[in-house]
């Protein structure tokens, strides 16, 4: 049987990686899970916030999914999602975000992916903090190998999926050197991808276009805080963070997350919405070449998105995770 790390997390991690489970055992999904933890959690059970063993799962299994981890604001340890998409060099996070039917926003007919570079930027952890000047310096780090590899991406993702165009979203106009360099990648690699047409916005105006016109993007890629906060904005134009499904990948691992965090202002109170872990999940057994099994869970998901009823009340729904998974499963047959 295929073995996949599971990493639960913490906060509202448990509830929806508990309900995407239930899920896949009722639609006969043939995984054994390897469930390992991280974070605050494993820290006080096992006195590491990473534990190796955690490390030597992903390492054998080469796919894992994870709920989400919850990061100290502003003072205590290293974000263990920075970490883990450093230590495996998950490059890319792929981010697709589409109107769902049934589920009511400004826009009906968003099918956009954001592919934001996942390891550089202001994400490198180099942060200075001068005592006696009282100054804090966050190095944002762009290297052109990391710029080309995420453009890269980009491209190969149009042409696999058959989309049309890829955005590149900067700051070029003061950031000047990060986002020159930024740019050149999108220049030369663009050209090994003459069926894929490419343009360039600066992030602000992005943001603007994003909140009244989004649906007229198709592949947005992007240095790693922009990515971040465009994807948080992407999910609010199609329902918000409770069904924004992503990938973090490398040459050699896949970890599949949602966009959302540990939700801590809901955690245990069994009202989370699950959604964007299953879809995660579905994207997972696509990529492990379990197609049908990701067909017949998608079609149930979707049908039980479109009756409100039946959703949680992120979506404006009154149902709790644990009803909203057996709608689910109903819906399966
Ligand atoms: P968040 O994404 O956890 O929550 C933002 C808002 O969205 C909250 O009101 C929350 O209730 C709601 N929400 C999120 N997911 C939902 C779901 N599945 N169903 C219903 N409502 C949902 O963001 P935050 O509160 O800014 O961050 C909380 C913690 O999560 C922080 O420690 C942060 O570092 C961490 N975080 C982790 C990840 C990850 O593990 N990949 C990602 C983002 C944030």
């Amino acid at each position: 049987m295929r073995k996949v790390t599971l990493i639960p997390g913490d906060g509202i991690g448990p509830e929806v990686t508990n309900a995407m489970k239930e899920i896949f055992k009722a639609a006969g999904v043939q995984i054994e899970w390897e469930e390992e933890n991280a974070g605050i959690t494993t820290l006080e059970q096992q006195g590491e916030l990473i534990p190796q063993s955690l490390l030597d799962s992903i390492e054998k299994n080469k796919v894992a999914i994870k709920g989400p981890i919850t990061t100290p604001i502003g003072k205590g340890f290293k974000s263990i999602n920075i970490q883990l998409r450093q230590h495996f060099d998950l490059f890319s996070n792929i981010r697709p975000i589409k109107s769902i039917k049934g589920i009511e926003t400004r826009f009906t007919n968003v099918d956009l992916v954001i592919i934001r570079e996942n390891t550089e930027g202001l994400y490198s952890g180099l942060e200075v903090w001068d005592e006696h000047l009282q100054i804090a310096d966050s190095i944002s780090r762009i290297t052109r190998l990391g710029c080309e590899r995420i453009v890269r991406e980009a491209f190969e993702y149009a042409r696999a999926n058959k989309r049309k165009r890829v955005t590149l979203v900067h700051k070029a106009n003061i950031l000047k050197l990060a986002g020159a360099t930024f740019l050149k990648a999108g220049e030369v690699i663009s050209k090994e991808f003459p069926d894929v047409l490419m343009d360039d916005l600066i992030i602000d105006n992005m943001c603007m276009q994003l909140v009244t016109k989004p649906e007229k993007f198709d592949i947005i890629v992007t240095t790693n805080l922009f990515g971040d906060i465009l994807s948080d904005l992407c999910a609010g134009l199609v329902g918000g963070l409770g069904i924004a499904a992503g990938i973090n990948m490398g040459k050699e691992v896949a970890l599949f997350e949602a966009v959302h965090g540990s939700a801590p202002d809901i955690a245990g109170k069994g009202i989370a919405n699950p959604t964007a872990v299953i879809e995660s999940g579905i994207m997972m057994l696509r990529h492990i070449g379990e197609d049908k099994r990701a067909d017949k869970i998608s079609l149930a998901l979707e049908k039980t998105l479109q009756n409100k009823q039946q959703c949680t009340g992120d979506l404006g729904g009154k149902a709790t995770t644990k009803e909203f998974t057996n709608y689910i499963i109903n819906n399966l047959n």
